[in-house]
C-alpha cells in the first residue's frame, strides 16, 4: 500500500505540474486511446501499480485540464492544494459522512465549515445545511424545504401524503432562471414549466416591477450570480415585498454568493439574507474536488422535515446528524476538503482568491474590448461575455481556441446572441495566464475573421 500510495502521489505530481504547458483540451488521438481501458474485463485480478499505471498513461492525456490555470469553460474551480491533499487523506479515512457515530470526524467538519460559512457570507446564524454534491441537489434540497413549509402553513404534511391534493403553490423565478433550478422543480412535483418567468433586463436581472403578486404559498426563486453575465437580482429591492407577503424566498446562489468572501463585492448580496433558503457551489468558486455544494436553510426544522429519513430517527439523537440534512444516507464526508481550503486560505486567502478572478475578469474584457470585441455583460464579477460578430463567425472562433489549446472557453446563447463565455473561477489562473489567453484568443480569432482569398 505505501509504495503504491507513493507512486500516485509521484505520478498525480507530474500531472498537474504538466498542466500548464500542455493543450487544455485533450487532443483527439488521446480520446481515442480511452478504447484500451476497455475490452473484456479479465478474468485474473492485477497488480494495483499496473492499475495506476494504465490508468495515468491512458486516462491523464485524455482529461481536460480543469485543474490547470487556462481553464475558464462554464464555471468550474480548480483544486487548492490543501483541499486535494485533504480530499487524499479522506479518501484513505473511507469515511461515511452519514452519521455521527460512523464518523465523528466527518460530523463536526461539516459544524465547523457550516459555522464559517454563516460567518464569511453573513447568513442568518442558526441556519442549517445540508453537503450535497454540487448546486443541482442544493437547489433541489433548498426547494425541498421550501415545499414541505408552505404546505404545512396549510395543514398538509407533503412528506406523508405526496403532493395529490395538496393545496397549490406558486413558483415564481426569473426568466434567466438556471436550467439546474428548472431540473430541481421538476423532481419535487412542482413542474418546470408551472412557474411565473419574470421578465429580466440586459444582464438577466429580474425586474422588480415585473413582480406578479406574492402571498404565503408563493415560492419565490432568486439568483445570486447569472450564469453568463454573473449579475444578481435586484435582492435589495424584491426580499422586502416578499417578507412582507410570507413568501418563500429561495437562491441559487452556485458561485456568486461567494462575492461576500470580499469587502469589495459584498454590496452585491445586499438584500439577499432576507433568503429561507440558499444554494451554494463549493467546487465551483471555492475551488474543492468534486463533487461539493451546500444547501442552507434559515429555519433548519423545515430542512429536517423535508430530509430526515423517518420521524423515529428524528427523534433519535440531540446531535445534529449529517443524514437529516441531506437526500443521501450513505455518502462521503465532503465537509473535510471544505474544512481544508477555508483553513489553508483564512479569510484573507478567501478574500484575494475572489478579488483577484474578478479583476482577472476585467482584464479579459479590457484585452478583448481593446482588440475590437464585443463585451456583451457589465463585467460585475467573474464572467465575461464576448460577441465576435455573427453567431457563425462567434461558433467557429469558440471551436478554433478550444482546438488551439492554450485555454479552453464555451459558447453560450445570451438573449438573441452567440457569445463565448469566460469564467475566471481558478485559484490557479494568474494575470500572466490571462494575458497569455486573451492574445491566443485575439490571434485565432483575427485568423478566422480574415476575409478568404
Ligand atoms: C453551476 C450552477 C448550477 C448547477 O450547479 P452544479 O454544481 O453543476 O449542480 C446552478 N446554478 C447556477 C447559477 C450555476 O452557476
Amino acid at each position: 500500500m505505501e509504495k503504491l500510495l507513493a507512486e500516485t502521489a509521484k505520478r498525480a505530481a507530474s500531472y498537474l505540474s504538466s498542466l500548464p504547458e500542455r493543450s487544455v483540451g485533450p487532443p483527439s488521438a488521446s480520446i481515442a486511446a480511452l478504447d484500451q481501458l476497455g475490452g473484456r474485463l479479465p478474468d485474473a485480478p492485477t497488480d494495483p501499480a499496473q492499475i495506476l499505471a494504465l490508468l495515468d498513461d491512458i486516462g491523464s492525456p485524455a482529461t481536460v485540464a480543469t485543474a490547470g490555470p487556462r481553464y475558464f469553460g462554464f464555471v468550474i474551480g480548480g483544486t487548492l492544494p490543501a483541499a486535494l491533499a485533504a480530499n487524499w487523506l479522506a479518501g484513505a479515512w473511507d469515511q461515511n459522512g452519514a452519521m455521527q457515530i460512523m464518523s465523528p470526524v466527518g460530523a463536526r467538519l461539516e459544524e465547523i465549515v457550516l459555522q464559517w460559512t454563516i460567518d464569511l457570507l453573513e447568513l442568518p446564524e442558526g441556519s442549517g445545511a445540508g453537503f450535497v454534491t454540487g448546486t443541482t441537489m442544493a437547489n433541489f434540497t433548498g426547494l425541498a424545504a421550501a415545499r414541505t413549509a408552505l404546505l404545512s402553513r396549510a395543514g398538509w404534511n407533503v412528506e406523508e401524503d405526496g403532493l395529490f391534493g395538496a393545496p397549490p403553490i406558486d413558483v415564481v423565478v426569473g426568466d434567466e432562471v438556471h436550467v439546474s433550478l428548472l431540473k430541481a422543480l421538476s423532481l419535487l412535483g412542482l413542474g418546470r414549466s408551472r412557474v411565473t418567468r419574470v421578465p429580466v433586463d440586459s444582464q438577466g436581472r429580474m425586474r422588480p416591477n415585473a413582480l406578479p403578486p406574492l402571498h404565503n404559498r408563493t415560492l419565490l426563486c432568486l439568483q445570486a450570480g447569472n450564469v453568463n453575465t454573473g449579475a444578481f437580482d435586484p435582492a435589495q429591492q424584491i426580499c422586502p415585498r416578499a417578507r412582507e407577503a410570507n413568501a418563500w424566498i429561495h437562491v441559487d446562489g452556485a458561485f456568486g454568493l461567494w462575492a461576500g468572501l470580499s469587502p469589495q463585492y459584498a454590496p452585491l448580496l445586499a438584500g439577499f439574507n432576507a433568503a429561507d433558503s440558499l444554494a451554494i457551489d463549493c467546487h465551483k468558486w471555492l475551488n474543492v474536488p468534486y463533487d461539493s455544494g451546500l444547501a442552507v436553510v434559515r429555519d433548519p426544522k423545515h430542512l429536517q422535515a423535508a430530509m430526515s429519513i423517518s420521524a423515529a430517527y428524528l427523534a433519535s439523537s440531540d446531535k445534529r446528524e449529517p443524514w437529516h440534512y441531506v437526500p443521501e444516507s450513505s455518502r462521503r464526508a465532503r465537509a473535510i476538503e471544505l474544512w481544508a481550503a477555508m483553513r489553508s486560505l483564512g479569510r484573507d486567502g478567501l478574500c484575494e482568491l475572489v478579488e483577484r478572478n474578478c479583476r482577472q475578469a476585467r482584464l479579459f474584457a479590457q484585452l478583448l474590448a481593446d482588440a475590437g470585441f464585443s463585451i456583451l455583460n457589465d463585467v460585475v464579477l467573474n464572467q465575461v461575455l464576448v460577441s465576435f460578430g455573427t453567431a457563425e463567425q462567434s461558433r467557429a472562433i469558440i471551436k478554433a481556441i478550444q482546438d488551439d489549446g492554450t485555454c479552453w472557453c464555451g459558447g453560450t446563447e445570451w438573449q438573441g446572441h452567440t457569445a463565448m463565455r469566460i469564467s475566471v473561477s481558478s485559484w490557479a489562473t494568474t494575470d500572466d495566464d490571462v494575458k497569455r489567453s486573451a492574445t491566443a484568443i485575439i490571434k485565432v480569432a483575427r485568423r478566422i475573421l480574415v476575409p478568404g482569398p
